[in-house]
């Protein structure tokens, strides 16, 4: 017996490369190629750094307020963590307490699992369809819990609307969270049905459409009763968990809808003209809702393009897991990025 014997043992997650190099083009992480709002670098300039001697607002009001006015619901229906993340972790320590299994599909957000593991939930990973789309009924069987990122990650595929609904209406005894990370780049997301649905937690992110990864800002809806379920957690983890610039900054990223919608646009339309090139070099790939596109090519294996591109500095993501062991995920950049590594994928492909 050592000391050992007694250590909590994990598989962590393993998060995308942020390498130190300049001049990559870097489509691995999914964020967002343009800078936050403009009132957030202004914010920054005049910010007092004495003000840093003292704790933060632990309520995090300022933040919370700024994202119930935007989305119209009361500040009671919502909840900020430092990346949605720690939103997500802190909803699996509060909701997932049952001995029956949480379930989520095969192919998912990798990180679901590594908590799961962590707080020794039970979970059942339930194998997406062929065309990695969500068969709902696999969802309607005995669980303690459910978590769906919709649009689903790494697959970018969407589940319509009224599939989620059913998930969420045929399980009241269990908490249905919902990942929208992805859902501005053209989902559609549920918030609207935490009025109708106690056991919905929709949960977003500012590190994908509000430009945001670095300040690590996530939220989440949900009724008053699981909002306060989750902040009663909160408070027994960490009372200070965001910091003072990030709760500032993230409620002056969240006024600017004209700049979101802008930033937001310029991503869809260069993903979009982005799935035109990848189809004309053979690469397939599912219909993409999100900043990133999941593809595969059928005469080139997955790990030779993506080494291919390394020794070009284009930098995207690729999992050595069976199923999807030939797909890279390829995060949307700028038009120049994509358009370079369009070129480059041609010289791969031999196209
Ligand atoms: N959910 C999904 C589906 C994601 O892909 C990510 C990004 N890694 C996250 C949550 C977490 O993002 P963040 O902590 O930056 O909000």
């Amino acid at each position: 017996m050592s000391w050992e014997s007694n250590v909590r043992k994990v598989v962590p997650y393993t998060p995308g490369e942020q390498p130190k190099i300049k001049n990559i083009i870097k489509l691995n992480t999914n964020e967002n190629p343009y800078p936050p709002a403009p009132a957030v670098a202004e914010r920054l300039k005049s910010m007092d750094v004495s003000d840093f001697r003292k704790y933060p607002d632990p309520t995090c009001s300022v933040l919370v307020d700024a994202i119930a006015d935007y989305y119209k619901v009361d500040k009671k229906n919502v909840f900020v963590g430092v990346g949605s993340d720690d939103v997500l972790a802190m909803a699996f320590m509060t909701f997932f307490n049952s001995d029956k299994p949480v379930l989520f599909p095969d192919i998912t957000y990798s990180f679901y699992d590594v908590w799961a593991e962590l707080f020794r939930i039970p979970y059942r990973q339930i194998p997406l369809k062929e065309d990695f789309s969500i068969d709902t009924e696999d969802y309607l069987t005995e669980n303690g819990g459910i978590v769906i990122a919709n649009p689903n990650a790494p697959t970018g595929v969407e589940l319509e609307r009224d599939s989620v609904e059913k998930i969420i209406a045929m399980n009241p005894d269990s908490v249905v969270i919902v990942d929208e990370a992805y859902i501005d780049f053209g989902g559609h997301s549920v918030i609207d049905l935490i009025d109708k649905y106690d056991n919905l937690l929709v949960v977003q992110t500012f590190s994908k459409s509000r430009s945001m990864a670095g300040m690590r800002i996530g939220y989440a809806f949900g009724c008053e009763k699981l909002i306060k379920y989750m902040s009663d957690v909160k408070f027994s983890f960490n009372s200070y968990t965001m910091n003072m610039p990030a709760l500032e900054l993230g409620a002056l990223a969240v006024a600017d809808k004209e700049y979101f919608e802008k930033t937001r646009d310029k991503v869809v339309a260069t993903r979009e003209r982005a799935k035109v090139s990848l189809r004309e070099l053979g690469f397939e790939f599912a219909d993409s809702k999100t900043n990133f596109i999941f593809a595969k090519h059928p005469n080139k294996p997955g790990k030779e393009i993506f080494d291919e591109l390394r020794k070009r500095d284009i930098i995207v993501r690729r999992w050595d897991i069976d199923r999807i062991k030939e797909y890279l995920r390829i995060s949307i950049g700028t038009d120049e990025e994509m358009d370079k590594l369009v070129a480059a994928l041609k010289e791969i492909i031999g196209a």
